[in-house]
């Protein structure tokens, strides 16, 4: 037998009809474990064993980059690692970014620019605002979210204008407007930007479509269900006509609807390529029997699209377990002792639990009572590394260094360590640079700011200026990045500066560390870049590891934590989903109406990713905003069918609990009786 006979023996008859399409177009259509990801691995290796398609030409789209981390390590283990590697298996905004980097001269953009993370667009608009003494938290997050919808939705600013329907948003757009001859003036684009430029440039540009489409010979897209507009018309255009794809997802699990997601483009594909072949995967391959009836069940609540049934050949398994705690800390115990307890009694290892929750925020009482067990945990997506100060300082530095047009690097830095340039002279060089359309770097070395600033202030800031100039074109040349970065550091006497600023020794060495960390990152990614070390190579790869996740390399055996979002294509053996309370999950800005069926949506996502067990935990008072707030149960736990359920520590005899819950009591009756483990 060929060893991609073998291959296929381990996929059911839909999977391998699925896998062996390669005539047309495929969607697997599919819920929560079928199998979709591995039809996704298995038809890479059957696109390079069985027809001969270089790695280079097959292109796999995930959602996140810790999935095309683990998608390209599972092909690997199908086919020599060597083709694997070279491979082309990233995220949308990864995959735009090399296309922006082969054409970024089409779309009016220079080779070192800049890529905006969430908080340079927030500072830019804040920026802009000003001019109309609107610049209020609220008024930003609106403004930034309608810029990045109508970018996701491919609306020009003009467009925009146009399209206005009320003041806000005409404001938002005359503001989209303004936004984008920055970003160009910076020679920087944002997140939204590296999808929606090259949708741009193949719209423009029949010979560079041309191009690209002949270098991808078959793309392959997971998690389809979380495209958007812009996302999906990449695709078309990439694919063209000879429609060379697959595409798996289950519009079930479609939970960033809040990002632009349209789950209506599984069914637009039905429309735009009428040979698609549709195939449907029935059979659970993760959970137990009752793991899956729970999340069927809840799930039946939302109206559908698509049928689909799931059944699973894993044994009936333990009863969902409801654990009510007395608030979040005892939830914390709760969970961990219970890890505790159940690995000891069962063996096994750390990574085969996880604690998922819905907002970052929940991580901080169970990171603190696993630190106090002394055992091993990793979180993923949340308040991370690349968020703190000192690294965006030096990140910032660098970009400066790359990329001299990006004011919001500058901005950054020109008083990281105090250089004594206050508001008014950052006013005054802004107004200059402005008048004379250059970047505040730039102006920096004209003699004229002479006449608009002191003496002293512009010599300070033409000093700063032709020491960065040096440096970057030191960096230019390198092909040590890390070492320009050391010198950089050490010339500015950031290290000094941040011993001054400190709150104490120990806080000091934290940053410090985080600094040398940095470096580490920095050398790890020189040394993995497909040939590219520039040091703006090297930028542009960190700033992509924002996004969903930035976590670094495998996390070894370890506890993972992460929200409902980051958790979505994992598994794991026993999952605690933890403050299953209204206002959280559901989440208080989405109890009503679509709000609620994503909201919905992402319980499910939460309950498919269990194997083996699966235990929901509430508080019945939680500290917020300072307060000890009483906390009511999740309405999804009422939806959940009572036979596969098993409540904790509630007894029939105390009304005040059965109070609480409702319709609950029953169950905690029959808790009685069961055994508890
Ligand atoms: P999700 O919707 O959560 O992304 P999925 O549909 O992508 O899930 P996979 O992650 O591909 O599902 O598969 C779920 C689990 O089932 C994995 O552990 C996978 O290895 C296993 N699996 C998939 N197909 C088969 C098969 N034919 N035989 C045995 N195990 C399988
Ligand atoms: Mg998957």
């Amino acid at each position: 037998m060929s060893a991609i006979d073998q291959q296929l023996r381990h996929l059911n008859p839909e999977q391998r009809a699925a896998v062996t399409a390669i005539d047309g177009p495929v969607l697997v259509l599919a819920g929560a474990g079928s199998g979709k990801t591995r039809v996704i691995t298995h038809k890479i290796a059957w696109l390079l064993d069985e027809c001969q398609i270089p790695p280079e030409r097959v292109a796999a789209v995930t959602f996140t980059n810790k999935a095309a981390r683990e998608m390209k390590e599972r092909v690997g283990r199908l086919i020599p690692a060597e083709r694997a590697k070279r491979l082309i298996v990233s995220t949308f905004h990864t995959l735009g970014l090399r296309i922006l980097r082969e054409d970024y001269k089409l779309l009016g953009l220079k080779r070192n620019f800049s890529i905006f993370d969430a908080e340079d667009s927030r500072n830019l608009i804040r920026e802009l605002l000003k001019g109309d003494n609107r610049d209020a938290q609220d008024v930003i997050d609106v403004v930034q979210w309608r810029i990045s919808g109508w970018k996701s939705a491919r609306v020009g600013a003009e467009q925009a204008v146009g399209l206005a329907e009320n003041n806000q948003e005409v404001m938002a757009a005359r503001i989209y407007g303004q936004y984008e001859r920055h970003l160009l003036a910076y020679n920087a684009v944002d997140f939204d930007d590296l999808i929606a430029k090259p949708v741009m440039l193949f719209e423009d540009e029949p010979e560079a479509r041309e191009r690209w489409q002949n270098r991808f010979r078959y793309l392959l897209v997971d998690e389809y269900q979380d495209t958007n507009g812009a996302q999906y018309e990449l695709l078309r255009q990439l694919t063209g006509v000879r429609a060379a794809f697959t595409v798996v997802g289950d519009d079930d699990q479609s939970i960033y609807a809040w990002r632009g997601a349209q789950p209506e483009n599984l069914a637009n594909l039905k429309n735009d390529f009428p040979n698609l072949k549709v195939v449907k995967l029935e059979q659970n391959f993760r959970s137990t029997s009752r793991i899956l009836r729970v999340a069927n069940t809840l799930i039946a609540n939302n109206p559908h699209l698509f049928d689909k049934r799931l059944w699973s050949q894993r044994g009936e398994g333990d009863n969902v377990r409801i654990i009510p705690c007395k608030d979040g800390f005892g939830e914390a115990e709760q969970v961990v002792a219970r890890i505790l307890q159940h690995k000891m009694e069962n063996g096994g290892s750390w990574g085969d639990y996880a604690i998922l929750y819905r907002g970052n925020f929940q991580a901080k009482p169970f990171e603190k009572m696993l630190r106090e067990h002394r055992i091993p945990y990793h979180i993923s997506g949340g308040q991370s590394f690349f968020d703190r100060a000192e690294v965006k300082d030096l990140i910032a530095y660098l970009r400066l260094l790359a990329n001299p047009d990006d004011d919001s690097a500058f901005l950054r830095i020109i008083n990281v360590p105090r250089r004594e340039v206050g508001a008014t002279t950052l006013e005054k060089l802004g107004g200059y640079a402005r008048e004379r359309n250059v970047s505040l770097f730039s102006a920096c070395l004209e003699f004229g700011l002479h006449h608009v600033l002191p003496a002293r202030t512009a010599s300070r800031l033409e000093e700063f200026a032709v020491w960065m100039g040096k440096l970057g074109e030191e960096a230019e040349h390198s092909d040590e990045p890390v070492a320009v970065a050391r010198q950089l550091v050490e010339e500015v006497g950031y290290l000094d500066w941040l011993e001054e600023t400190a709150r104490d020794p120990k806080a000091f060495e934290r940053r410090r560390d985080n600094i040398e960390e940095l470096f580490g990152w920095m050398g790890n990614i020189a040394k993995r870049a497909d040939g590219d070390i520039s040091l703006t190579g090297i930028l542009n790869h960190m700033s992509l590891m924002d996004m969903l996740d930035r976590s670094g390399d495998d996390p070894g055996d370890t506890v993972a934590l992460m929200t409902l979002h980051a958790a979505k294509g994992l598994e794991f053996n026993h999952v605690y989903l933890v403050g299953m309370e209204e206002e959280l999950l559901p989440h208080r800005n989405n109890l009503e109406g679509e709000g609620l069926e994503e909201e919905r949506r992402l319980f499910y996502v939460g309950i498919t990713r269990a194997q083996i067990t699966l235990s929901l935990t509430y508080a019945k008072k939680r500290r917020r905003y300072g307060e000890d707030l009483d906390c009511t149960p999740s309405r999804f736990l009422e939806e959940l069918p009572e036979d596969d359920l098993h409540w904790l520590g509630k007894t029939a005899e105390d009304p005040e609990q059965r109070k609480e819950t409702g319709k609950t009591h029953v169950a905690g009756l029959r808790s009685l009786l069961a055994p508890e483990t």
